[in-house]
Order: structure tokens, then C-alpha cells, then sequence
């Protein structure tokens, strides 16, 4: 199979990839600024969308590259890759999570944002492989429900890309906690699944020191429903 490089592709896509490098680089300063992150982990990428209404010559997303710490992730630093997780652009190896995102970008063409972090309280939920019950208005309104967990997996094949897609497709909301390892995130942009991660730990570490205090109180699922179609359809897209 021969890939294609990034100069082979029409002059719109490159002039996308290149405000996307941008979208992605910034949004990466997001994750530390959050404290989710530590180190090199965690990784943001966005679907490079040139013609919403048709697939084809933008099936490419920007993504971390590998290795890089925070402060050294520029828009020139990022890589592209296309929806096999093959590098198309880029003077680095893509994140060792390449192939979760791309999985996730081609099994659900809906989400053009993904994001993984080890965020602290979202991944203690996940070592114990228990979904974070909702019991907060918020959760409701973000997550539509529960934060599920997914199945354990290896990184190195398609393991954790299929857990993500299997899990998130049986729930309303934009977060996994993948089990033993920490969540996952999507959106329809990089900004929403950040928003996604950044609320995800906010809604684990209340929990959390809830269940410290006693036993949190449940919402009923038509307040629950209630709740995320108002938010959704107010805030929502
Ligand atoms: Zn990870």
C-alpha cells in the first residue's frame, strides 16, 4: 500500500490540516492546565473536515505527536495521520494512542474530536472498574447518564479503539473510563472532548469525596432525561 503524502492532497485539505495543527496545539495547553495530564501522557486530535457533507479527501486527523512534552507541542510539532493511523505529515512518530483515535474516527463518523488523559480521579474509578454513578445535575447534563467503563485492553492492535466504540455507542455520554487505564473522551470538535475530559475528572473527584461523606443520592431517569435533553438542545449543537 502506498500513502500518500500530505502534498499530494488538494490545496484545501492542506490549507485545513494546517488551521487544525493549530486548533490541536492549542487545545493540547488545555490538558496541563487542567492538571490532567503529567509528563508526556495524554493526547488530543481532531478530524481534518474539509466538505462536511462528503468522505473522501479529508479523511485525516491531527493528532500528539509521541514523546513531546507540553511545552514543546507547537502546531509544527503535530503530525497527521489518515483514519488507518498511518502517518501522512509530520517530522515525529504519531502518540503511541494513534490507533484508539483513528478506530474511534472511522467507526463513528460523527465525533471529530478524541481525547485521552490519566486524569487522576477518573482513572482511580477505572482501576476499580466501576462507572461513576450520576448523581450530580451536571453529570445529567454532560453525560447524559453514568460515565461507563470499558473493557481492559493492551495497547499495540485495535483493543482499545473497539472498547471505546462499543462502550460509547451503547451510552449518551462522551466519556469511557477504559478499565485499569483511564477515560477517553469525544466530540463533534477537539474543544468539545476536551471539555469532555476536563468535566469527566471534575464530576469523578465529587463523587468521590461524596462517597466519603456517606452514600451519594441517585436521580431518577426521567429528571435524568430531563435534564440532558434540556441541556443538550439549549447548549447543545
Ligand atoms: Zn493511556
Amino acid at each position: 500500500m502506498t500513502v500518500r503524502t500530505l502534498d499530494e492532497y488538494p490545496d484545501a485539505v492542506r490549507e485545513e490540516v494546517a488551521r487544525t495543527r493549530e486548533v490541536v496545539a492549542a487545545l493540547h495547553a488545555e490538558l496541563p492546565r487542567w492538571e490532567l495530564v503529567v509528563w508526556t501522557a495524554g493526547n488530543v486530535s481532531q478530524r481534518v473536515v474539509v466538505d462536511p457533507s462528503g468522505p473522501g479527501e479529508g479523511d485525516l486527523f491531527v493528532i500528539k505527536p509521541s514523546g513531546v512534552t507540553y511545552d514543546q507541542l507547537t502546531a509544527d510539532a503535530m503530525v497527521v495521520c489518515d483514519l488507518d493511523g498511518t502517518l501522512v505529515d509530520g517530522d515525529r512518530s504519531p502518540s503511541s494512542d494513534t490507533a484508539a483515535h483513528a478506530h474511534v474516527y472511522r467507526h463513528m463518523p460523527e465525533v471529530g474530536g478524541v481525547v485521552h488523559t490519566h486524569s487522576t480521579y477518573a482513572t482511580a474509578w477505572a482501576a476499580r472498574a466501576e462507572p461513576v454513578p450520576c448523581v450530580l445535575t451536571m453529570m445529567a447534563d454532560e453525560f447524559g447518564g453514568e460515565i461507563p467503563v470499558g473493557p481492559f485492553a493492551l495497547i499495540g492492535d485495535d483493543s482499545i479503539g473497539r472498547g471505546i466504540v462499543e462502550t460509547l455507542r451503547e451510552s449518551r455520554s462522551p466519556a469511557v473510563l477504559m478499565r485499569n487505564h483511564g477515560p477517553f473522551t469525544i466530540g463533534r470538535d477537539a474543544k468539545a472532548a476536551v471539555k469532555a475530559a476536563v468535566m469527566c475528572e471534575e464530576v469523578a473527584r465529587t463523587v468521590h469525596i461524596s462517597r466519603q461523606l456517606g452514600q451519594p443520592l441517585p436521580i431518577a431517569q426521567t429528571d435524568v432525561d430531563r435534564l440532558y435533553d434540556r441541556y443538550q438542545n439549549v447548549y447543545g449543537r
